[in-house]
């Protein structure tokens, strides 16, 4: 196993493996020496994401298309439209959206708007790849008809298909097939009975939040925005502004988040790149036209101050994000996989070492 972080690579003994790794199942497969069971093939899926006042509707929508269905989802102050489902064979840590799959999303919500959307309403587009079964045999998707578990070999199960939806069922039906390899019988799962972090104790903060606000001196909408996102956890993320009070201000240009809140997820969320909190942690990527890049140096850092970062590498990683964002508007204005997987690629890796293979 390798450290992608820095670089260090350690033997772990284990009596059985489970491979999960979703789009790179059937790589990890070679690696195991051993034939599949069965293969995965990436399918992928662009969204793009508008303001909530350039459609005017009070729900969400639903549209068929002559292959699929096309969702218009409410979110938060945006409109999410998509998605799209095309084979790719790029880049599978870098699905890079295209112009004509953008037109394409655009064309076909537009059929149905009185005011048309353009490129220019767009506040920001993601893409991501579905890992769908290819060639199952019979005897695996019998398991389940949502996702295939199979144990390859002795000490190796592997697990692929399914849905966000279902991860509890996929977990379940994994950790199943894997304690079969090991010593003792581990009592059953208990998976459908564990709450969600932040669920415990949620109903009863939201009936306080204007008392919490308060507490604060918060807006309550700001507190049940915090609530929407972290639940009970929010008492954590209030404690990282404990003393001071500067954390408690909007990020300047993402005022949608506060300052504390990138702070916190360096501390208990396991940010580690100023991509992680600028497009993973929240979604300041896709929420602002700037796509990150006018708060990058404020994240930065306030992340810093956790991390222990010098001026240099701050800039470094401000340069990095920059550049990816960069490198996807470009790919955005490309017509083909090709030529956006091209621009997309050549962005520089916060994780440098994550595409080495492992020797
Ligand atoms: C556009 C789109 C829309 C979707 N919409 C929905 C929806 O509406 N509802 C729904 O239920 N599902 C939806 N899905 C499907 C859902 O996202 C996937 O089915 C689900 O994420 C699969 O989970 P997984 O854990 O198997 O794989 P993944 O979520 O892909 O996780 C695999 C993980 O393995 C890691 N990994 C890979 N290789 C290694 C390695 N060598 N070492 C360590 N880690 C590794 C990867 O980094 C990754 O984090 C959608 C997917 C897409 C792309």
């Amino acid at each position: 196993v390798r450290d992608v972080e820095d670089g260090r690579e350690t033997d772990i003994q284990a009596g059985v493996v489970v491979n999960c790794t979703g789009v790179w199942t059937d790589e990890l497969q070679r690696l195991s020496g051993s034939r599949g069971r069965f293969r995965v093939r990436a399918s992928k899926g662009v969204h793009v994401v508008v303001p909530r006042d350039r459609i005017v509707a009070e729900t969400g929508v639903i549209l068929r298309t002559e292959k699929s269905v096309l969702f218009v989802i409410p979110w938060r102050n945006h409109w999410i439209v998509g998605t799209t489902d095309t084979d790719w064979n790029l880049d599978l840590a870098h699905p890079a959206a295209t112009r004509n799959d953008i037109d394409y999303i655009l064309g076909h919500v537009n059929k149905v708007l009185a005011t048309p959307l353009t490129h220019d309403d767009i506040e920001g587009v993601y893409a991501g790849l579905r890992p769908l079964l290819a060639g199952e045999s019979e005897e695996t998707s019998k398991l389940s008809r949502e996702h295939a578990v199979a144990r390859v070999a002795p000490g190796l199960v592997a697990i692929a298909g399914g849905k966000y939806t279902t991860y509890r069922v996929m977990a379940r039906d994994a950790v199943d097939a894997a304690v079969v390899d090991l010593p003792g019988r581990p009592p059953s799962s208990i998976t459908d009975k564990v709450p969600l972090l932040g669920a415990d104790g949620y109903h009863a903060l939201v009936n306080q939040a204007d008392h919490l606000a308060m507490q604060h001196g918060l807006h309550p909408y700001r507190v049940r925005h915090l609530l929407d996102r972290y639940g009970s956890l929010v008492h954590e993320v209030l404690q990282a502004a404990e003393g001071r009070p500067e954390l408690l201000r909007p990020l300047e240009h993402a005022p949608d988040y506060l300052a504390a809140e990138a702070v916190y997820a360096a501390s208990h969320e396991g940010a580690l790149h100023l991509e992680d909190v600028l497009a993973r942690r929240t979604r300041i990527s896709i929420e602002y036209p700037h796509r990150g890049v006018a708060c990058a140096e404020q994240v930065a850092r306030l992340m810093g101050e956790v991390l222990g970062w010098s001026d240099p590498m701050i800039t470094r990683e401000v340069d990095v994000y920059t550049a990816r964002v960069e490198a996807e508007r470009d790919s955005q204005a490309q017509p083909s996989d090709e030529a956006a997987d091209a621009r997309r690629s050549s962005a520089p890796e916060a994780r440098a070492r994550l595409i080495e293979p492992v020797g």
